[in-house]
Formats: structure tokens, C-alpha cells, sequence
């Protein structure tokens, strides 16, 4: 056992001489693959939200891509910290949002132990409305005043993005533009050959030409029946059927679909994901 390091109170801040991490280069990590409710749902006595199955416990969305230079974040989800702790990974070096929903950018206090870690703030690259919702969210991490001590509050850094690709961690990344239902504008994001799309339940055309040639695409679905921001699964299945990817992986899963059973009628090369699950990056 090692002594703590210091991470708050009066004195100077200690960093770590080591951090206890594990090494995902070349993997992207399923963190979560619930809705924004999670699954099981308080309170609901459903077969899903009380299965025994482990597959049926879905945190909030995120997921974890290891990069040749870091690991990067993608959204920062209330379930942060438990998904971190469970993964063993002690360390992130970037985080990417899809958009500003509660569910994807509620966990973002748990980013503050990292700019010990890394001695730097963790840099952000995201759209500028989710710029302006985290800073309207989180207005102490951007206050004027003097904090009362190091690590008071997470030390963030912005990198705006477009539609535009850009390099982070050693890697290309190319965003693209997804439809959330009529009022939200969403990004996803293809690293490679694999692509990660949730919260959508419309791909414009020019969105669909940058998924094509796929070895494994994250896509949203929801539920059986229709819903105004999300695909059913029925709508995500017919687009993994145009494009055609070797493999396509549903997540912002709602309890309406249970793992064991859905899986087993599920179209060959499609799968429900589940928490924890890892892909590797090609
Ligand atoms: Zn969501
Ligand atoms: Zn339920
Ligand atoms: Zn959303």
C-alpha cells in the first residue's frame, strides 16, 4: 500500500509518483450503452431493469478510446467515475463531447483529479454549444475568483471543433454531423475504421458517405417503438443494412430491450453492446 498523494486541502498538491491505469492502446471501451435514465430505471420492476444478467445493468453513454499518445473520453456521462473505476483506467488525457445533454456532460466534476495527473488542464474539444452549456453548468470551473485550493475545481481547457477533421492523441479523428431529433444537431465520430454515432435518429447524406467501408459501427437504438431523438432499433438495423459495416454495435439502450433476448433475433454482424465491452481499433 502506498501513501495517498495529496490532492487537496491547504498544502501544495502532490503528484503522484505513478498512477494506477491500464493500458487500452488500440481498443475503444463501451464505458456505458444506457439510456439517459440508465437501466435498471429507479423504480421500475420490469424483466430488464430486475434481470440478473449483468448485460442488462446500462450506465449512461460513453466510451473510452485508447489512442497511440492518450486515452481519449468521449463524453462525460453521471456514471463517470464508477465506469472508470470498474474499467481500471486511472487516467485520461482529452475528452470529445457529442453534444450537451445532461446525460453526456453531467460527470464532468469527476475530470478534476486528472490535471494532477497530467500536470496540464484536460483539454476539451467540442462544439461551441456545448462550450456554452459547460460553462453555464459547471460556472464554478471557470469562476474569476482565486480557488480556495488546488483541485477545488476541474481545470479545463477548450479546443473547438467543427465538421472538420482533427488530430488528437496521436490519432486522426473525422467528426460528422447526426440529427438528434428535430431541435439538435449531435457529432459523431469515426477513428479509423470504426465509427461511434449515439443520440441520433437521422444520418444526412454527406454524414452517410463518411461511414462507408466500416469494420465496426456504435450506433443508437433505443427501443422497439418509434421516438422523437433516438432510432428504434428497427430504424438502426435498416441503416446498418445500407451501410453495411462488418460489424454494428447498438448502445443508448433503454430497458425495453432486454440483452439475451433481443441478441438472439438480431440480424447476423448486429448486437446489442453492453457496459465494458471492448472493440478493437482498426
Ligand atoms: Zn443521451
Ligand atoms: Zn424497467
Ligand atoms: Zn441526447
Amino acid at each position: 500500500m502506498r501513501p495517498c498523494a495529496n490532492l487537496g486541502g491547504e498544502e501544495k498538491s502532490v503528484v503522484p509518483r505513478e498512477v494506477l491505469t491500464t493500458d487500452i492502446r488500440g481498443e475503444l471501451i463501451l464505458l456505458g450503452t444506457g439510456t439517459s435514465v440508465g437501466v435498471p430505471s429507479i423504480g421500475c420492476p420490469c424483466d430488464v431493469c430486475t434481470s440478473d444478467d449483468s448485460h442488462d445493468k446500462r450506465t449512461r453513454c460513453a466510451a473510452l478510446v485508447g489512442l497511440p499518445q492518450g486515452n481519449l473520453l468521449i463524453d462525460t456521462p453521471p456514471d463517470l467515475r464508477q465506469q472508470l473505476l470498474r474499467e481500471r483506467v486511472g487516467l485520461v488525457h482529452a475528452v470529445l463531447f457529442t453534444h450537451e445533454h445532461a446525460d453526456h456532460i453531467f460527470g464532468l466534476d469527476d475530470l478534476r483529479l486528472f490535471p494532477f495527473y497530467l500536470g496540464h488542464p484536460v483539454p476539451l474539444y467540442c462544439e461551441v454549444l456545448v462550450e456554452d452549456r459547460i460553462r453555464k453548468s459547471f460556472d464554478y470551473a471557470f469562476a474569476e475568483m482565486e480557488p480556495t485550493h488546488a483541485g477545488a475545481a476541474p481545470q479545463l481547457t477548450f479546443q473547438r471543433i467543427g465538421l472538420a477533421p482533427f488530430d488528437v492523441l496521436g490519432a486522426g479523428i473525422t467528426p460528422l454531423r447526426l440529427k438528434h431529433g428535430p431541435r439538435f444537431d449531435v457529432l459523431g465520430f469515426r477513428m479509423g475504421n470504426v465509427a461511434y454515432c449515439t443520440d441520433t435518429n437521422g444520418i444526412p447524406p454527406e454524414s452517410l458517405a463518411l461511414l462507408e467501408g466500416l469494420d465496426c459501427l456504435v450506433l443508437d437504438a433505443l427501443r422497439m417503438r418509434p421516438h422523437v431523438t433516438h432510432f428504434s432499433l428497427d430504424e438502426a438495423i435498416e441503416v446498418a443494412r445500407q451501410l453495411r459495416p462488418q460489424r454494428t454495435i447498438f448502445t443508448h439502450i433503454s430497458h425495453d430491450l432486454g440483452h439475451a433476448r433481443t441478441n438472439a433475433k438480431l440480424p447476423a454482424g448486429m448486437e446489442l453492446g453492453y457496459d465494458g465491452q471492448r472493440i478493437r481499433l482498426t
